[in-house]
């Protein structure tokens, strides 16, 4: 699915001198890669605080300890999206409300979101799936009339930019009151380990965030609030300070491999293409950096694709394939069926391709190929 091994061929004198430079000095903790990459992220996104932590698991879970949110109180997320986003919502035990996405660009569903709201509903967590922005404009919007925080969990579209309808431009992560994102090797900005990082334009939020992740403490050995152990290693921050000047190059290069792709399915029967975005005013508008290139497979045949090109040794991969509402440790009596019909259908259809920086012409033609055979025969 990625190809991180190729990927680091093209950076590895940087990435190797940096990370043995941070062995040569032993600042494996809080060292000064940590701080440069730190205000050299603000400075890409154009974002006044970035918080490094561990991984972007983490950094979900400080954001919302840090909005000082009440067990009981009601966050509404995307029933389709990976588990961390449900996880830490429960953990924390705020009540998670999941709700259905929309079926063409996969994000959470507007009117959804608007009917899922109650006296106790506190916030809502975007998830810029797959690389694609949710719609802020609309989530904002809510968000004010209703009073409730926005927490964005970027960790699918780092470095993806937001048009909103008067024009200016933002990055993903950079609009809600907080956000969160991953540094998980395969995410568009990977490290060789676990990252993670928090953004917010909130000048007290970030305060609050600071301590949080250094054990609640504001003043050495003063713990003021409960808090948690959660660092960015130093080594990491090294690799990621090597990688970020690239990072719109990768993002490049995933959307022009995603164009390829979407140019050898037009018009095959039975094959959807990610919509939700025009792949010629792609760069601008509403911006995908391709995370994930998923299909929907529209004849039934998704699971025998799936078969079909794990013998042809193509990788692929089914995000995900059990709606979050139905699993086991997020049920919830309040949910009717009827309420997910989307992410219910989503999951029989949908099929992720390999995506990553290094792909070449030949290996899409064979990918492609291989589908379309397949798939129309
Ligand atoms: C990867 C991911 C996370 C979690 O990040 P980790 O660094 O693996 O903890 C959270 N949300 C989404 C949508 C993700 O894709």
């Amino acid at each position: 699915m990625v190809d991180l091994k190729g990927q680091y061929k093209n950076i590895k004198e940087r990435v190797d001198s940096s990370i043995m430079n941070v062995i040569e000095t032993t600042a494996f903790v809080n060292g000064p890669e940590v701080h440069e990459f730190q205000k050299e992220l603000e400075e890409y996104l154009d974002v006044k605080h970035v918080i490094p932590c561990a991984n972007g698991t983490d950094a979900l879970q400080i954001a919302m300890m840090a909005l000082n949110l009440k067990p009981g109180d009601e966050v509404i997320t995307a029933d389709f999206t990976f588990a961390a986003t449900v996880e830490v919502i429960a953990l924390l035990q705020l009540t998670p409300v999941l709700v259905d996405v929309d079926p063409i660009n996969f994000n959470i569903d507007i009117e959804a979101i608007k009917k899922a709201i109650t006296p106790k509903t506190k916030a809502i967590v975007p998830v810029h799936l797959f690389g694609l922005a949710a719609n802020m404009d609309e989530i904002m919007a809510i968000a004010k009339e209703h009073n409730l925080y926005v927490i964005e969990d970027n960790a699918q579209g780092i470095g993806a930019d937001y048009t909103s309808k008067d024009g200016s431009k933002k990055k993903t992560g950079t609009i809600g009151h907080v956000a969160s994102t991953s540094f998980f090797p395969s995410k568009n900005l990977g490290c060789y380990g676990d990252g993670g990082a928090i953004f917010t334009n909130d000048d007290d939020l970030a305060h609050t965030i600071r301590g949080i992740v250094n054990h609640g403490m504001y003043v050495r050995y003063h713990h003021d609030v409960v808090g948690v152990n959660s660092r960015l290693d130093s080594i990491q921050a090294a690799v990621l300070r090597a990688k970020l000047p690239h990072l719109d190059n990768y993002n490049k290069a995933r959307i022009e491999a995603a164009n390829k792709y979407t140019v050898a399915f037009k018009g095959i029967e039975n094959i959807m293409t990610p919509g939700g975005f025009d792949t010629e005013r792609n760069i601008s508008e509403r911006s995908h950096v391709f995370h994930q290139y998923t299909l929907k497979i529209l004849n039934g045949k998704r699971d025998a694709l799936v078969n079909h090109l794990n013998e042809k040794g193509i990788p692929c991969g089914v995000y995900y394939p059990i709606p979050l509402h139905l699993q086991k440790a997020y049920k919830d009596e309040r949910y009717k069926e009827e309420d997910f019909a989307v992410t219910n259908q989503l999951i029989n259809e949908v099929i992720s391709l390999p995506m990553h920086t290094e792909l070449d012409d030949e290996q899409i033609k064979y990918i492609t190929e291989t589908i379309i055979n397949f798939v129309t025969k």
